[in-house]
């Protein structure tokens, strides 16, 4: 068989594997961030039942600027922040990973660079190298907050065209607080005009509120969500950016024609009408966390503040080690390269109980 390092494969993807968490069967997989619970039985129905619509339509190629979609997704913002946006701020792909990969198409490229605040979601850099441009890691501090001095003094020696901020931040858990934002977002345009990307994939989770109103006024600052987390439809794959209407003419000239095919668009649509149910699964995953952050100390670890649907934990000698012990209790949960630290993701009641078991177990055993 052909190994990718016979093929002319491009330079930056040599050696390289393909992003993702081992894929491990596990009583108890808290590895991926998933919200745990399965969409309720009358929303499957009505999926269902609007799939059977849509159907006989798919001789059609499917609305190629998903308007309907973007109206939907600006009205529920609006509601979720209580800030008012219209669908001309609103762009739709394939997860919140595609909206990302189209900034970076736009935004990004050869003789570009993005900077970005690590440890945060690996993939911010993944998408930087696969759209050829240039990625500029900034340290946050040993707390895993942003170190403002730090930043202000990188921004304006690297001038990036790109800053990505996650918040709430994944793996290591907390949002970061609105005039942070606004005086990263300053300190980028002095240096250059600068699109500054806030990754809110989590911001249903958090007790801070949304930074989505931020982008008013502020043509350069894009917010961008997804339905994986909160609404727990992952497997549905839609992601959407709020950000000034220009920004998503620029994201047009990128996009594929017919990214969004009409199912998805559809289904989207009802998960959406039925977004006051999946948002109560927020409060119970929201209550869990802090039930998990509360035992995980009693027993003995150090807990990073969380804001998300997971949490980070340690501190371990050996990552590694503990990953697998956790594991051979049953529990499958993420090693993400943090030095000392690990990540679960909040799971139903019953198997936040038994990762607890086996966070004990494990912590006694290592003494
Ligand atoms: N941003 C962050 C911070 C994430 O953790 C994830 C998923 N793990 C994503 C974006 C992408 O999610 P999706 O493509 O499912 O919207």
């Amino acid at each position: 068989m052909t190994r990718i390092d016979d093929l002319p494969v491009r330079s930056e993807l040599r050696g390289q594997t393909p992003y993702g968490a081992p894929a491990l069967e596990a009583p108890i997989s808290l590895n991926v961030n998933e919200n745990p619970y399965p969409l309720p039985e009358p929303l499957v129905r009505a999926m269902a039942e609007r799939v059977r619509e849509v159907a006989g339509g798919l001789n059609r190629y499917p609305d190629r600027d998903a308007r309907e979609l973007r109206a939907g997704l600006a009205g529920y913002v609006t509601r979720a922040t209580g800030h008012p946006v219209g669908a001309r701020q609103v762009w739709a792909a394939n997860g919140s990973n595609e909206v990302l990969q189209q900034l970076f198409q736009a935004f990004g490229g050869p003789d570009r660079r993005a900077l970005g605040f690590e440890p945060s979601y690996t993939m911010h850099a993944l998408i930087a190298r696969n759209s050829g441009t240039t990625w500029v890691p900034c340290m946050r501090d040993e707390r895993f907050d942003i170190d403002l001095r730090a930043a202000r003094d990188i921004l304006a020696e690297q001038r990036p065209h790109l800053v990505l901020i996650t918040s709430p931040n994944n793996p290591t858990g907390a949002a970061i607080p609105a005039e942070a934002v606004l005086e990263l977002y300053d300190a980028a345009q002095r240096a250059r005009p600068c699109m500054v990307v806030v990754d809110e994939a989590y911001g249903e989770f958090s007790d801070r509120p949304s930074l989505v109103p931020l982008v008013e006024g502020r043509p350069h600052l894009v917010v961008t969500r997804t339905m994986s987390k909160a609404f727990g439809a992952a497997g549905l794959r839609v992601g959407y950016l709020v950000a000034d209407p220009g920004v998503v003419d620029a994201v047009q000239l990128v996009r594929l024609p017919y990214h969004l095919s009409t199912v998805t668009q559809a289904l989207a649509m009802v998960a959406l009408e039925h977004s006051d149910t999946l948002l109560g699964y927020v409060e119970r995953l929201r209550y869990e966390r802090r039930r998990i952050v509360v035992e995980l100390r009693e027993i003995g670890y150090d807990v990073d503040e969380s804001d998300a649907s997971f949490v980070q934990f340690g501190p371990f000698d050996d990552t590694r080690r503990a990953w697998q012990a956790l594991l051979d209790h049953g529990v499958l949960i993420r090693d993400n390269g943090v030095p000392r630290r690990l990540r679960a993701s909040v799971g139903t009641p019953a198997e936040n109980d038994a990762f607890l078991r086996a966070a004990r177990a494990v912590r006694h055993e290592a003494r």
